[in-house]
């Protein structure tokens, strides 16, 4: 047996990474190369060797812990079968059947994604590594996670969690809070024991409050909303000018028009969580306040949402296709649509349903800017869009996956369906299959909602945001031992567009189910047809939640 530690300062400082290795031969000689290799040398005669690695963040002792949990033998076939079953329960979660080959492999490459992070760290003793590079000790039964990529995540990877997985939702949430308790402020992209601050928003918020309100609750709630609110007023990003005037101005921080409308998305999520543990009125109210904080950037002339001076005055020159300055990885046409929790707001602020259909279309018309010398530096998530083909549509990247779910919101749900040739169109079944950031299953939870026929397009809220189903059937089986089934017996090439549905065996107009809808079990029976429907999904009674609508 070897055993060692290398502190690395990569993305974060002081990674401690302990590591301890059995072999299931004696080795002779051990030679070290400077301090990072090691030459072991065995028997002339040695045949098959068998190597168990077990890793730590801290001690070696911890690290052959775990690793004799998981591997007590040196038996290579044993693990694999034993790794085997385990994925086959893992992916048993969501079963699907009728579609083609490559859509099979594409779906459960996409379900298998989604069950790789976040990283558990803490040991099979609930040892780990706090944010102060203390020692701390998880009660019986639980775990501690990291690697939290929340502002790619929140969208679909987390409430995808929220229905086959509690148990790990409830311990990532507890592992988010020990983190606040040690730095003050709810995780923005923790790696190992430390926080890179990588990317914006304070969407730990969206996680909590989806969770609390999806009846997930084995954490202290008062405590979450404490920790959601102190950090909403302390982001680095620009929650200072925030709160004095209701955006970030432009000429004074970067990203500010991304970071403004996620902040107010996140307060949105705040205030449904203090309305939920019963918090005086105005403490709701001035959290519903800042969820309206989007209309500060929305520019009429443009009908996009454009930077704004300290001073009031619109940014000048303003260019909707350049990436970065006042948006994060994107451009205006990317991030205008990110009022998940009012999309009837931007329907409004656009001069109703036909000028906000018109912008929707126009995403996929503009044709993009694909130089990127302006950028400072090679972005891939710019050069990705020449590949997809799709004029603005850069699904390579978050901020713009939820966009095509708006269209139920406006009346004309068959554009939806019809732009959910995404899923052929930038997912495949070779090496190339993702077209730009997987990023910690966000992409692959895009695409096994979208499969499934509905998307989370508002964390927070209790529904999923009708698409059209891929494959002929798909059961989801959830903890409490109900089955959801889908069923859209004629779809297949072509058949793209929902000529009618039913619920439990009765007509169903809407354009969402609940969580209820789904946890309760039953069965979603969707007749799939080549033209569209442009009857159904077009009473306003019958689109997704919207705050304006609710405030009404
Ligand atoms: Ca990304």
């Amino acid at each position: 047996e070897i055993a060692g530690m290398r502190r690395t300062q990569g993305w974060v400082p002081d990674q401690y990474v302990f590591f301890s290795a059995r072999f299931s031969e004696p080795f002779a000689d051990v030679r070290l190369l400077g301090d990072k290799q090691a030459v072991l040398t065995f028997a002339p005669d040695t045949e098959t060797l068998t190597i168990a690695v077990g890793l730590s963040s801290v001690s070696a002792a911890n690290a052959r812990l775990n690793s004799v949990a998981e591997v007590p033998e040196l038996d290579f076939d044993a693990v694999h079968a034993r790794a085997a079953a385990l994925w086959r329960e893992a992916l048993g979660d969501i079963v699907v059947e009728g579609g083609s080959r490559d859509e099979m492999v594409n779906f459960y490459t996409a379900q298998y994604h989604t069950k790789l992070t976040p990283n558990l760290m803490s040991d099979v003793n609930g040892e780990y590594r706090r944010h102060d590079q203390r020692i701390a000790r998880m009660p019986q039964g639980g775990a501690y996670y990291s690697t939290f990529s929340l502002w790619d995540t929140f969208r679909a990877w987390n409430p995808l969690q929220t229905l086959v997985d509690t148990t790990l939702v409830n311990d990532m949430i507890r592992s988010m809070l020990d983190m606040y308790d040690i730095t003050g402020e709810l995780p923005i992209w923790p790696l190992a024991s430390g926080e890179t601050g990588t990317m914006i928003g304070y969407h730990a918020a969206s996680v909590i409050a989806d969770a609390y309100l999806k009846g997930i609750r084995g954490y202290d709630a008062e405590k979450a909303l404490d920790a959601m609110i102190r950090s909403s007023n302390i982001n680095k990003k620009g929650s200072d000018y925030y709160t004095a005037q209701g955006y970030i101005p432009s000429n004074i921080k970067r990203e500010s028009v991304s970071c403004t409308l996620e902040y107010a998305y996140d307060d949105w999520c705040i205030s449904r969580l203090a309305a939920a543990l019963g918090k005086p009125r105005s403490e709701v109210e001035l959290y519903e306040k800042r969820a309206m904080n989007y209309r500060n950037l929305f520019d009429p002339e443009t009908r996009l949402m454009r930077g704004r001076n300290r001073n009031g005055a619109f940014m000048s020159p303003f260019s909707p296709l350049k990436w970065g300055d006042a948006f994060t990885e994107g451009n205006s046409w990317h991030y205008t649509w990110s009022v998940f929790h009012d999309p009837q707001g931007l329907v409004d602020l656009m001069g109703g349903p036909d000028g906000f259909v018109q912008m929707l279309d126009s995403v996929f018309n503009v044709p993009p800017l694909f130089d990127d010398s302006y950028y400072g530096g090679i972005i891939h998530e710019i050069r990705e869009m020449q590949v997809m083909n799709m004029g603005n549509y850069a699904h390579g990247n978050q901020p713009v996956q939820h966009m095509i779910y708006l269209y139920d919101y406006a009346g004309q749900p068959w554009k939806a369906q019809y732009w959910l040739e995404v899923m052929n169109r930038l997912y495949n079944s070779r090496a190339d299959g993702y077209c730009g950031d997987e990023d910690n299953g966000q992409t692959s939870a895009w695409y096994v909602f979208s499969a499934l026929g509905f998307y989370p397009v508002c964390p927070g809220t209790d529904q999923y945001v009708m698409g059209a189903p891929l494959f002929r059937k798909a059961v989801l089986r959830f903890e409490n031992g109900k089955l959801f089934t889908i069923e859209a017996p004629e779809n297949g090439p072509g058949n793209r567009y929902i000529r009618s549905a039913s619920l439990n065996g009765e007509k169903y107009t809407k354009n969402y189910l609940t969580h209820g809808n789904l946890l309760r079990g039953g069965k979603l029976q969707v007749k799939m047809d080549r033209v569209p429907n442009k009857k159904r999904g077009i009473a306003p009674e019958d689109f997704p939640y919207s705050f304006s609508t609710e405030r009404k």
